[in-house]
């Protein structure tokens, strides 16, 4: 694949950015696109400028506000983060990772990149039934018939968990990287984030348990 070229999407998050970083060692060209729904911490879209320009990667920003029109989230409205047991999330938007890819795929075609490269994951599964595994091979197939080629979706991340990705960035040289540059925080602060959030949760639940591996350590 190292002649070839890819498009990532990328969000400026931990996940994206180590499926950049992987993506830049793995084709010959690399451009990154970014959704912009109406976050509610604009501070996503500069971060994730901001990386894929230290990365110097083309960044292509879409205007995705529709989605505020489809399905407002909590995502985007300025009201509290919940996850009750055994519900999806307040942060869900029904069908978002299908239009994001969807989308993708026509700018793919558009700047000739024939991989497509998505930082979704099963294994940290918030209950989005469109991050799944079967999904996005569905996808895939779809997306080439409708196309008439054979475009390839690559999911890196589908069965890593947090700590596993965090090793994986690591073994790639970024981790310090991807630690303080990256912003995953609903609380829109970066690199550690407000570490009380879900999201600042499980990102630091996953540092911490490989650091502490690396360092032979006990986990916690
Ligand atoms: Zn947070």
């Amino acid at each position: 694949m190292k002649n070839e070229k890819a498009l990532v999407v990328f969000s400026g998050g931990q996940d994206s950015t180590t499926c950049l970083i992987w993506a830049k060692k793995e084709f010959k060209e690399v451009e990154a696109v970014t959704f912009n729904y109406g976050q509610r911490h604009s501070e996503e879209l500069v971060c994730a400028s901001e990386i894929a320009n230290e990365l110097e990667v083309p960044h292509h920003v879409l205007d995705m506000s529709l989605l505020n029109q489809l399905a407002p989230s909590a995502l985007t409205r300025n009201e509290e983060i919940t996850e009750k047991e055994g519900e999806l999330p307040s942060t869900f938007v029904p069908g978002r990772n299908l239009l994001f890819l969807s989308f993708a795929g026509v700018l793919a075609k558009n700047i000739g990149a024939m991989h497509i490269v998505t930082g979704v994951c099963e294994t940290d599964f918030s209950g989005y039934p469109d991050c799944r595994d079967m999904f996005v091979k569905s996808f895939n197939v779809t997306f080439n018939l409708a196309m008439d080629e054979g475009y390839v979706v690559h999911t890196p991340l589908m069965w890593l968990d947090k700590e596993a990705t965090w090793k994986w960035a690591d073994e790639m040289g970024m981790l310090q990287y991807v630690r303080e540059k990256t912003l995953t925080c609903y609380n829109g602060i970066r690199g550690d984030g407000c570490g009380t959030c879900p999201s600042c949760k499980l990102r630091s639940k996953g540092l911490t348990a490989y650091l502490s591996s690396k360092d032979g350590g006990a986990k916690l």
